[in-house]
């Protein structure tokens, strides 16, 4: 199963600190990951494998949207930063809607994450 992540910058720690209380879980129910570029370099340092997409300003977003469409995700972790602008706020607003489309479970932030992560996870 592959779940892809992104983070806002003002959410990269969170990501980081999120994850890494699942690094267990992960490795045992075999979950690939995949992001966005910067956040899969933070997510790298942490320890973690993670495949590399481009950077979410530049397509990463759009890129994590087409793998939604064609069902190859099993969930995305989209921790948006509210209180930031972004460049690409038609490519966020696109991914979740490209989510909702294809009823691909999406968390916005680390509570709604944890509880789907235990779900899908569960073993
Ligand atoms: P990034 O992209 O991981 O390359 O920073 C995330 C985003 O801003 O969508």
């Amino acid at each position: 199963m592959k779940i892809a992540l992104i983070a806002h910058d003002g959410k990269k720690a969170d990501m980081v600190h999120f994850l890494s209380g699942f690094k267990e879980r992960l490795h045992a129910a075999d979950v690939d990951l995949v992001a966005t570029g910067t956040t899969g370099s933070h997510i790298q340092k942490a320890g973690f494998e993670v495949e590399r997409l481009l950077s979410g300003p530049y397509g990463g977003d759009a890129q994590i949207a087409a793998m939604a469409a064609q069902k190859e995700l099993a969930m995305v972790v989209f921790f948006r930063d509210p209180l930031d602008k972004h460049p690409h706020e038609p490519d966020v607003q696109m991914l979740m809607r490209i989510c909702d489309v294809h009823n691909i479970p999406l968390a916005t932030n680390p509570a709604s994450a944890e509880l789907m992560f235990k779900a899908l996870t569960q073993t």
